[in-house]
């Protein structure tokens, strides 16, 4: 019988998810991020230039609605949080409403039909020369930079879980391997780290 090691990264996928996009977003915090991609529920499409923003109390957010429309004057997104109540701007850099929305293009297409439910998300590394399943939705690739017989010698992947269960449980061919408490996100953050993940598989 096969006893298949556990090959536990701490990184969760969302953690990931933030790390991936600190290229597209320089010199942004953590934090920062991780407040754009808590947003990407709450964007709604109005025009191909025109969104509007839920606000959001815990993100320190003091507007209902927020609306980001894009510039071709300035040639960039702005947003209504630019402005003071008088019309004055009063900022510069990006918001994390911009960058939700910037996002939200970019996985327009997974993220069209999110519903607002919430769902948990973990990823894993496993060791595994069985069936990979889990208590949800289980998305699987070679944790390898390429397919050789090192990979062959001891296959290793790379899992991402999205559950309606807080507890998600990996399982290697019918023995649990992973385990661990998922992370509370909405279906459409879900979204779009399953559209991150099969993006990094090239
Ligand atoms: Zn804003």
């Amino acid at each position: 019988m096969q006893k298949p090691t556990p090959h536990i990264t701490p990184s969760n996928a969302f953690k990931k998810a933030i790390e991936d996009l600190k290229t597209d977003f320089p010199g942004k915090s953590n934090s920062w991020i991780k407040r754009a991609l808590l947003r990407l529920g709450d964007v709604k499409e109005v025009r191909e230039d025109l969104y509007v923003v839920e606000g959001r109390r815990e993100l320190g957010d003091w507007r209902p609605l927020y609306q980001v429309w894009w510039s071709s004057a300035e040639g960039r997104w702005l947003c209504t949080c630019y402005y003071t109540q008088f019309g004055l701007r009063r900022r510069r850099d990006i918001c994390t409403h911009v960058a939700a929305v910037m996002l939200f293009r970019r996985y327009k297409r997974a993220l069209e039909r999110a519903e607002r439910t919430t769902v948990y998300v973990a990823e894993a590394v496993v060791d595994c020369r069985g069936r990979i399943s889990a208590n949800g939705e289980a998305y699987v690739k070679p944790d390898a930079d390429k397919i050789d017989l090192t990979f062959f010698a001891s296959p290793r992947f790379r899992v991402l879980v999205i559950s309606r269960q807080r507890r998600i449980a990996v399982r290697c061919g019918g023995y649990v391997v992973y385990e661990a408490e998922g992370e509370e996100v909405p279906l459409a953050v879900a979204k779009f780290l399953v559209a991150k993940f099969h993006e990094s598989e090239d």
